[in-house]
Protein backbone atom coordinates (compact mmCIF):
# COMPACT_ATOMS: atom_id res chain seq x y z
CA UNK A 1 0.00 0.00 0.00
CA UNK A 2 1.30 3.45 -0.76
CA UNK A 3 1.98 5.32 2.29
CA UNK A 4 1.51 8.92 2.76
CA UNK A 5 2.88 11.44 5.11
CA UNK A 6 3.23 14.84 5.51
CA UNK A 7 4.99 17.64 3.57
CA UNK A 8 6.40 19.97 6.22
CA UNK A 9 7.96 16.79 8.01
CA UNK A 10 9.01 14.44 5.54
CA UNK A 11 9.92 10.93 6.18
CA UNK A 12 13.78 10.37 6.15
CA UNK A 13 14.72 6.34 4.33
CA UNK A 14 17.37 4.42 5.25
CA UNK A 15 17.74 1.90 2.21
CA UNK A 16 19.95 -0.99 3.80
CA UNK A 17 21.68 -3.74 1.34
CA UNK A 18 21.96 -7.38 2.59
CA UNK A 19 24.79 -9.27 0.00
CA UNK A 20 27.37 -11.07 -0.34
CA UNK A 21 30.65 -9.40 -1.95
CA UNK A 22 30.68 -8.31 -5.56
CA UNK A 23 26.95 -8.55 -5.74
CA UNK A 24 27.00 -4.78 -6.87
CA UNK A 25 26.01 -2.99 -3.97
CA UNK A 26 28.62 -0.07 -4.49
CA UNK A 27 27.80 0.13 -7.76
CA UNK A 28 24.09 0.02 -7.66
CA UNK A 29 24.60 3.09 -4.84
CA UNK A 30 26.73 5.08 -6.56
CA UNK A 31 24.70 4.48 -9.48
CA UNK A 32 21.35 6.08 -7.66
CA UNK A 33 23.53 8.58 -5.54
CA UNK A 34 24.83 9.62 -9.70
CA UNK A 35 20.97 10.24 -10.56
CA UNK A 36 19.45 11.61 -6.84
CA UNK A 37 22.84 13.54 -5.89
CA UNK A 38 19.67 15.91 -4.01
CA UNK A 39 17.81 13.18 -2.67
CA UNK A 40 20.02 9.89 -1.97
CA UNK A 41 23.52 9.78 -0.65
CA UNK A 42 25.77 6.48 -0.09
CA UNK A 43 27.68 5.91 2.39
CA UNK A 44 29.69 2.43 3.13
CA UNK A 45 31.18 0.25 5.88
CA UNK A 46 34.46 -0.05 3.64
CA UNK A 47 35.19 3.54 4.19
CA UNK A 48 35.24 2.91 7.85
CA UNK A 49 38.79 2.51 9.59
CA UNK A 50 38.50 0.66 12.62
CA UNK A 51 35.45 -1.64 13.69
CA UNK A 52 33.01 0.21 15.97
CA UNK A 53 28.90 -0.92 15.67
CA UNK A 54 28.04 2.58 15.70
CA UNK A 55 29.83 4.16 13.39
CA UNK A 56 27.88 3.38 10.26
CA UNK A 57 24.47 4.62 11.65
CA UNK A 58 25.97 7.99 13.08
CA UNK A 59 26.87 8.50 9.28
CA UNK A 60 23.36 7.52 8.36
CA UNK A 61 21.91 9.83 10.83
CA UNK A 62 24.36 12.63 9.30
CA UNK A 63 23.23 12.04 5.84
CA UNK A 64 20.03 12.48 6.84
CA UNK A 65 19.78 15.94 8.87
CA UNK A 66 20.79 17.18 5.10
CA UNK A 67 18.89 14.85 2.82
CA UNK A 68 15.86 12.44 3.03
CA UNK A 69 17.49 9.13 1.45
CA UNK A 70 20.66 7.48 2.90
CA UNK A 71 21.92 3.90 1.37
CA UNK A 72 23.87 2.02 4.05
CA UNK A 73 26.32 -0.28 2.08
CA UNK A 74 27.21 -3.17 3.87
CA UNK A 75 26.94 -6.69 3.56
CA UNK A 76 24.97 -6.92 6.31
CA UNK A 77 24.88 -10.75 5.78
CA UNK A 78 24.06 -12.14 9.38
CA UNK A 79 21.22 -11.18 11.61
CA UNK A 80 23.06 -9.60 14.52
CA UNK A 81 24.22 -7.04 11.77
CA UNK A 82 20.86 -6.30 10.77
CA UNK A 83 20.01 -5.92 14.46
CA UNK A 84 22.71 -3.66 15.06
CA UNK A 85 21.60 -1.10 12.54
CA UNK A 86 18.47 -1.26 13.95
CA UNK A 87 19.33 -1.11 17.63
CA UNK A 88 21.53 1.58 17.03
CA UNK A 89 18.81 3.64 15.38
CA UNK A 90 17.19 3.27 18.14
CA UNK A 91 19.51 4.55 20.80
CA UNK A 92 21.63 7.21 18.54
CA UNK A 93 18.35 8.99 16.61
CA UNK A 94 17.36 11.94 18.79
CA UNK A 95 16.10 14.45 15.65
CA UNK A 96 13.87 12.11 13.30
CA UNK A 97 10.63 10.88 15.18
CA UNK A 98 10.13 7.00 15.16
CA UNK A 99 7.29 7.29 12.81
CA UNK A 100 9.31 9.43 10.48
CA UNK A 101 12.11 6.94 9.71
CA UNK A 102 11.70 4.39 7.51
CA UNK A 103 13.62 1.34 6.78
CA UNK A 104 14.09 -0.32 3.65
CA UNK A 105 16.21 -3.80 2.65
CA UNK A 106 17.48 -4.03 -0.87
CA UNK A 107 17.48 -7.35 -1.01
CA UNK A 108 20.57 -8.52 -3.19
CA UNK A 109 20.31 -12.86 -2.51
CA UNK A 110 16.72 -14.28 -3.54
CA UNK A 111 17.99 -17.69 -2.54
CA UNK A 112 21.07 -18.39 -0.46
CA UNK A 113 24.32 -18.18 -1.60
CA UNK A 114 25.91 -21.38 -0.95
CA UNK A 115 25.79 -23.70 -3.69
CA UNK A 116 25.17 -21.02 -6.08
CA UNK A 117 27.80 -21.07 -8.53
CA UNK A 118 26.40 -18.90 -10.94
CA UNK A 119 26.54 -16.46 -8.34
CA UNK A 120 29.51 -17.58 -7.18
CA UNK A 121 31.20 -17.46 -10.56
CA UNK A 122 29.74 -13.79 -11.71
CA UNK A 123 30.92 -12.17 -8.21
CA UNK A 124 34.42 -13.48 -8.31
CA UNK A 125 34.88 -12.66 -11.48
CA UNK A 126 33.84 -9.58 -10.68
CA UNK A 127 36.26 -9.17 -7.65
CA UNK A 128 39.01 -10.40 -10.30
CA UNK A 129 38.31 -7.39 -12.43
CA UNK A 130 38.14 -5.16 -9.74
CA UNK A 131 41.56 -5.67 -8.72
CA UNK A 132 42.87 -2.88 -6.71
CA UNK A 133 39.76 -0.37 -6.82
CA UNK A 134 38.84 -1.52 -3.12
CA UNK A 135 39.25 -0.58 0.11
CA UNK A 136 40.89 -3.64 1.59
CA UNK A 137 40.40 -6.29 -1.20
CA UNK A 138 43.24 -6.00 -3.29
CA UNK A 139 43.32 -8.15 -5.93
CA UNK A 140 46.28 -7.66 -7.41
CA UNK A 141 48.50 -6.97 -4.46
CA UNK A 142 47.26 -9.90 -2.51
CA UNK A 143 45.97 -12.36 -4.91
CA UNK A 144 42.65 -14.08 -5.97
CA UNK A 145 43.10 -16.81 -3.55
CA UNK A 146 43.17 -14.52 -0.30
CA UNK A 147 39.97 -12.49 -2.40
CA UNK A 148 38.49 -15.77 -2.39
CA UNK A 149 38.93 -16.62 1.05
CA UNK A 150 37.13 -13.66 2.26
CA UNK A 151 34.48 -13.82 -0.35
CA UNK A 152 33.65 -17.48 0.97
CA UNK A 153 33.45 -16.23 4.57
CA UNK A 154 30.83 -14.11 4.34
CA UNK A 155 28.70 -16.97 1.78
CA UNK A 156 28.83 -19.49 4.50
CA UNK A 157 28.16 -16.77 7.17
CA UNK A 158 25.29 -15.83 4.90
CA UNK A 159 21.57 -15.80 7.13
CA UNK A 160 18.84 -14.83 4.47
CA UNK A 161 16.11 -12.52 5.17
CA UNK A 162 13.06 -13.60 7.47
CA UNK A 163 10.78 -10.56 7.73
CA UNK A 164 8.47 -12.83 10.08
CA UNK A 165 10.66 -12.95 12.78
CA UNK A 166 13.26 -10.30 14.61
CA UNK A 167 15.46 -8.39 13.36
CA UNK A 168 14.08 -8.34 9.89
CA UNK A 169 10.46 -7.62 10.71
CA UNK A 170 11.78 -4.13 11.43
CA UNK A 171 12.03 -3.24 7.78
CA UNK A 172 8.96 -1.50 6.48
CA UNK A 173 9.30 -2.41 3.07
CA UNK A 174 11.65 -4.73 0.74
CA UNK A 175 13.17 -3.97 -2.76
CA UNK A 176 13.95 -7.97 -4.28
CA UNK A 177 16.99 -7.60 -6.34
CA UNK A 178 19.14 -9.72 -8.41
CA UNK A 179 22.99 -10.23 -8.78
CA UNK A 180 23.05 -13.11 -11.77
CA UNK A 181 23.18 -10.88 -14.99
CA UNK A 182 25.87 -8.97 -16.65
CA UNK A 183 24.13 -5.69 -16.25
CA UNK A 184 22.50 -6.75 -13.23
CA UNK A 185 23.26 -3.16 -11.40
CA UNK A 186 21.95 -1.46 -13.79
CA UNK A 187 18.57 -3.84 -13.59
CA UNK A 188 18.87 -2.80 -9.77
CA UNK A 189 18.82 0.77 -9.90
CA UNK A 190 15.96 0.43 -12.00
CA UNK A 191 14.14 -1.77 -9.74
CA UNK A 192 14.55 0.46 -6.92
CA UNK A 193 13.91 3.71 -8.03
CA UNK A 194 10.62 2.43 -9.46
CA UNK A 195 10.03 0.34 -6.10
CA UNK A 196 10.64 3.77 -4.58
CA UNK A 197 8.95 5.62 -6.62
CA UNK A 198 5.89 2.93 -6.12
CA UNK A 199 6.35 3.24 -1.99
CA UNK A 200 7.11 6.62 -1.74
CA UNK A 201 4.93 9.54 -1.55
CA UNK A 202 6.66 12.59 -0.03
CA UNK A 203 9.88 12.29 -2.44
CA UNK A 204 9.45 13.52 -5.81
CA UNK A 205 11.77 11.24 -7.69
CA UNK A 206 11.65 11.41 -11.46
CA UNK A 207 12.01 8.69 -14.14
CA UNK A 208 15.40 8.61 -15.73
CA UNK A 209 15.70 8.19 -19.20
CA UNK A 210 16.76 4.81 -20.58
CA UNK A 211 20.04 7.04 -21.49
CA UNK A 212 20.46 8.68 -17.83
CA UNK A 213 20.73 5.34 -16.40
CA UNK A 214 23.44 4.28 -18.60
CA UNK A 215 25.43 7.17 -17.83
CA UNK A 216 24.63 7.18 -13.99
CA UNK A 217 25.82 2.91 -14.34
CA UNK A 218 28.94 3.33 -16.51
CA UNK A 219 30.11 5.88 -14.17
CA UNK A 220 29.29 3.88 -11.34
CA UNK A 221 31.19 1.06 -12.69
CA UNK A 222 34.05 3.22 -12.86
CA UNK A 223 33.97 3.94 -9.29
CA UNK A 224 37.26 3.79 -7.45
CA UNK A 225 37.74 4.11 -3.73
CA UNK A 226 39.54 6.90 -2.55
CA UNK A 227 40.61 5.35 0.86
CA UNK A 228 42.44 2.76 1.78
CA UNK A 229 41.61 0.46 4.86
CA UNK A 230 44.39 -0.94 6.68
CA UNK A 231 44.34 -4.86 7.31
CA UNK A 232 44.49 -5.57 11.33
CA UNK A 233 46.89 -7.45 12.77
CA UNK A 234 45.63 -10.43 13.10
CA UNK A 235 45.48 -10.64 9.09
CA UNK A 236 48.63 -9.04 8.87
CA UNK A 237 51.93 -10.92 8.91
CA UNK A 238 54.90 -10.31 11.08
CA UNK A 239 58.54 -9.34 8.99
CA UNK A 240 60.58 -8.47 11.77
CA UNK A 241 61.34 -8.36 15.12
CA UNK A 242 62.99 -5.32 16.50
CA UNK A 243 64.48 -3.45 19.46
CA UNK A 244 63.42 0.31 19.11
CA UNK A 245 65.97 2.49 19.60
CA UNK A 246 64.56 6.30 20.49
CA UNK A 247 67.63 7.54 21.05
CA UNK A 248 68.16 8.80 17.14
CA UNK A 249 69.27 12.33 18.16
CA UNK A 250 72.00 10.89 20.39
CA UNK A 251 73.54 9.14 17.94
CA UNK A 252 73.11 11.62 15.38
CA UNK A 253 74.84 14.29 17.18
CA UNK A 254 77.69 11.28 18.10
CA UNK A 255 78.33 10.24 14.55
CA UNK A 256 78.34 14.00 12.95
CA UNK A 257 81.11 14.52 15.73
CA UNK A 258 83.45 12.06 13.80
CA UNK A 259 82.41 14.51 10.71
CA UNK A 260 82.84 11.22 8.45
CA UNK A 261 82.32 12.18 4.60
CA UNK A 262 79.97 9.17 3.98
CA UNK A 263 77.72 10.20 6.89
CA UNK A 264 77.88 13.66 5.33
CA UNK A 265 76.40 12.30 2.10
CA UNK A 266 73.85 9.99 3.83
CA UNK A 267 72.28 13.58 5.45
CA UNK A 268 72.74 15.30 2.50
CA UNK A 269 70.95 12.58 0.18
CA UNK A 270 68.04 12.10 3.23
CA UNK A 271 69.05 8.69 3.30
CA UNK A 272 69.18 8.10 7.22
CA UNK A 273 66.82 5.70 8.48
CA UNK A 274 63.83 6.79 9.42
CA UNK A 275 63.34 5.27 12.57
CA UNK A 276 66.42 3.21 14.12
CA UNK A 277 66.06 -0.24 15.53
CA UNK A 278 68.49 -3.43 16.05
CA UNK A 279 66.92 -6.36 14.18
CA UNK A 280 66.58 -9.14 16.52
CA UNK A 281 65.01 -11.61 13.81
CA UNK A 282 63.44 -11.53 10.60
CA UNK A 283 61.15 -13.76 8.77
CA UNK A 284 63.56 -14.78 5.98
CA UNK A 285 65.70 -16.06 8.64
CA UNK A 286 63.36 -18.93 9.43
CA UNK A 287 64.75 -20.94 6.64
CA UNK A 288 68.37 -20.54 7.16
CA UNK A 289 68.55 -23.01 10.20
CA UNK A 290 66.76 -24.83 13.19
CA UNK A 291 67.88 -22.01 15.98
CA UNK A 292 66.79 -18.95 13.54
CA UNK A 293 63.56 -20.75 13.38
CA UNK A 294 63.33 -21.17 17.16
CA UNK A 295 64.28 -17.85 17.43
CA UNK A 296 61.70 -16.41 15.40
CA UNK A 297 58.58 -19.02 17.36
CA UNK A 298 60.05 -17.33 20.11
CA UNK A 299 58.93 -13.47 19.18
CA UNK A 300 56.05 -14.89 17.39
CA UNK A 301 54.65 -16.74 20.28
CA UNK A 302 55.08 -13.21 22.17
CA UNK A 303 53.09 -11.13 19.92
CA UNK A 304 50.65 -13.86 19.43
CA UNK A 305 49.74 -14.03 23.14
CA UNK A 306 49.88 -10.00 22.76
CA UNK A 307 46.93 -10.09 19.99
CA UNK A 308 44.73 -12.58 21.81
CA UNK A 309 44.83 -10.56 24.98
CA UNK A 310 44.21 -7.55 22.35
CA UNK A 311 40.95 -9.77 21.40
CA UNK A 312 39.79 -10.91 25.01
CA UNK A 313 39.91 -7.16 26.23
CA UNK A 314 38.74 -5.60 23.57
CA UNK A 315 41.42 -3.25 22.78
CA UNK A 316 41.97 -2.55 20.08
CA UNK A 317 43.55 -4.56 17.67
CA UNK A 318 46.80 -2.82 16.01
CA UNK A 319 46.06 -1.68 12.99
CA UNK A 320 49.48 -0.10 12.28
CA UNK A 321 52.64 -1.96 10.33
CA UNK A 322 54.55 -0.82 13.56
CA UNK A 323 53.28 -2.48 17.01
CA UNK A 324 55.12 -2.76 20.11
CA UNK A 325 55.26 -5.74 21.99
CA UNK A 326 53.47 -5.83 25.46
CA UNK A 327 55.51 -2.89 27.27
CA UNK A 328 56.74 -5.92 29.44
CA UNK A 329 59.29 -6.70 27.53
CA UNK A 330 62.69 -4.16 26.81
CA UNK A 331 66.52 -4.58 25.87
CA UNK A 332 69.47 -3.18 27.12
CA UNK A 333 72.60 -2.53 24.27
CA UNK A 334 75.31 -0.95 24.04
CA UNK A 335 77.09 0.79 20.88
CA UNK A 336 80.36 -0.67 20.30
CA UNK A 337 81.54 0.83 16.90
CA UNK A 338 80.86 3.15 13.37
CA UNK A 339 81.28 0.69 10.88
CA UNK A 340 80.86 1.62 6.99
CA UNK A 341 81.60 1.03 2.59
CA UNK A 342 80.62 2.52 -0.09
CA UNK A 343 76.88 1.36 0.04
CA UNK A 344 75.98 1.38 4.06
CA UNK A 345 76.55 2.61 7.57
CA UNK A 346 75.91 0.94 10.74
CA UNK A 347 76.58 0.74 14.46
CA UNK A 348 77.39 -2.39 15.92
CA UNK A 349 75.74 -3.03 19.20
CA UNK A 350 76.34 -5.25 21.65
CA UNK A 351 72.65 -6.80 23.15
CA UNK A 352 73.81 -7.02 27.24
CA UNK A 353 70.79 -7.85 28.16
CA UNK A 354 66.50 -8.72 28.16
CA UNK A 355 64.25 -7.56 30.48
CA UNK A 356 60.60 -9.33 31.60
CA UNK A 357 59.12 -6.75 33.61
CA UNK A 358 61.93 -5.93 35.86
CA UNK A 359 63.57 -9.52 36.30
CA UNK A 360 66.06 -10.26 33.71
CA UNK A 361 65.32 -12.78 31.23
CA UNK A 362 66.86 -15.00 28.48
CA UNK A 363 65.76 -13.79 25.01
CA UNK A 364 67.40 -15.26 21.57
CA UNK A 365 68.62 -13.23 18.91
CA UNK A 366 68.65 -14.42 15.57
CA UNK A 367 70.96 -11.68 13.91
CA UNK A 368 75.01 -13.03 13.72
CA UNK A 369 76.75 -9.49 14.36
CA UNK A 370 73.85 -7.31 15.92
CA UNK A 371 73.53 -3.84 14.47
CA UNK A 372 72.13 -0.66 14.42
CA UNK A 373 71.74 0.50 10.54
CA UNK A 374 72.19 4.28 9.96
CA UNK A 375 71.58 4.46 5.88
CA UNK A 376 72.19 3.26 2.81
CA UNK A 377 73.70 5.58 -0.12
CA UNK A 378 70.96 4.75 -2.23
CA UNK A 379 67.56 3.26 -2.17
CA UNK A 380 68.38 0.34 -4.81
CA UNK A 381 70.56 -0.69 -1.46
CA UNK A 382 68.33 -2.43 1.26
CA UNK A 383 69.62 -2.23 4.74
CA UNK A 384 70.38 -6.10 4.96
CA UNK A 385 73.80 -4.73 3.82
CA UNK A 386 75.05 -3.61 7.61
CA UNK A 387 74.81 -7.21 8.43
CA UNK A 388 76.83 -8.61 4.85
CA UNK A 389 79.58 -5.95 5.62
CA UNK A 390 79.74 -6.91 9.04
CA UNK A 391 80.40 -10.67 8.08
CA UNK A 392 83.08 -9.26 5.79
CA UNK A 393 85.05 -7.39 8.78
CA UNK A 394 84.92 -10.41 10.36
CA UNK A 395 85.25 -12.66 7.67
CA UNK A 396 89.16 -13.68 6.02
CA UNK A 397 88.04 -12.44 2.68
CA UNK A 398 90.80 -10.01 3.27
CA UNK A 399 89.88 -8.08 -0.07
CA UNK A 400 86.55 -7.45 1.19
CA UNK A 401 87.81 -5.88 4.60
CA UNK A 402 90.24 -3.58 2.82
CA UNK A 403 86.75 -1.76 1.44
CA UNK A 404 85.50 -1.13 4.99
CA UNK A 405 86.21 1.49 7.57
CA UNK A 406 85.44 1.60 11.27
CA UNK A 407 85.66 3.62 14.14
CA UNK A 408 85.80 2.12 17.71
CA UNK A 409 83.47 3.64 20.27
CA UNK A 410 86.27 4.60 23.06
CA UNK A 411 83.07 6.13 25.62
CA UNK A 412 80.89 3.47 27.16
CA UNK A 413 77.22 4.29 25.33
CA UNK A 414 74.79 1.80 27.07
CA UNK A 415 70.91 2.76 26.27
CA UNK A 416 68.31 0.73 28.61
CA UNK A 417 64.99 -0.87 29.00
CA UNK A 418 64.21 0.06 25.46
CA UNK A 419 61.00 -1.51 24.40
CA UNK A 420 60.43 -4.26 21.82
CA UNK A 421 58.45 -4.53 18.48
CA UNK A 422 57.40 -6.23 16.04
CA UNK A 423 56.95 -5.11 11.65
CA UNK A 424 54.21 -6.53 9.72
CA UNK A 425 53.69 -6.18 6.39
P1 LIG B 1 30.13 -4.93 -3.85
O1 LIG B 1 31.23 -5.75 -3.25
O2 LIG B 1 28.83 -5.61 -3.65
O3 LIG B 1 30.12 -3.51 -3.38
O4 LIG B 1 30.37 -4.93 -5.42
P2 LIG B 1 30.87 -3.75 -6.37
O5 LIG B 1 29.78 -2.78 -6.59
O6 LIG B 1 32.16 -3.22 -5.92
O7 LIG B 1 31.06 -4.57 -7.73
C1 LIG B 1 32.16 -5.44 -7.91
C2 LIG B 1 32.78 -5.21 -9.29
O8 LIG B 1 31.84 -5.57 -10.28
C3 LIG B 1 33.15 -3.76 -9.56
O9 LIG B 1 34.37 -3.73 -10.23
C4 LIG B 1 32.02 -3.25 -10.43
O10 LIG B 1 32.50 -2.26 -11.34
C5 LIG B 1 31.56 -4.49 -11.15
N1 LIG B 1 30.12 -4.48 -11.38
C6 LIG B 1 29.16 -4.16 -10.49
N2 LIG B 1 27.94 -4.30 -11.04
C7 LIG B 1 28.13 -4.70 -12.30
C8 LIG B 1 27.24 -5.02 -13.40
O11 LIG B 1 26.02 -4.94 -13.31
N3 LIG B 1 27.81 -5.41 -14.54
C9 LIG B 1 29.14 -5.51 -14.68
N4 LIG B 1 29.61 -5.92 -15.86
N5 LIG B 1 30.01 -5.23 -13.70
C10 LIG B 1 29.51 -4.82 -12.53
MG1 LIG C 1 31.34 -2.46 -2.05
Amino acid sequence: KKLKFGKSKPNRYVLVTLATIGCGKTTTSVGLANLFPELIEHIQNDNIQSPGKDKLVLAALEVLSRKPVVIMDKNNHKTVERKQIFDGFQRLNSTIPKSKLKFICLNFLQKPPKGDTELWNITKERVYNRGDSHQSIKVEKDGIGNAEKIMRGFISRFQPLNTSVEPDCNFDYIVELDAHQENSSLENMKKIVTALQNYIEDLDLKTPSETDYLKAFEKAKLYKPTFSKKISATKRKPVYFAIDVPQKEIIMNLLSTFNIDFFNRLIKGRRVQQDFHVTLVHSAMRKQNDMKRECWDTYSNIFKSDISSFADTKINIPQNKRCLLSGEYSADIKLEKVVWDSKVMCIQVKIVGFHLREKPVGLPCGIDFSHLTIGTIDKSFPPVLSGVMLKHLYGSDEKEKSKIQEIKLSEEIVFTRLPLYVFMN
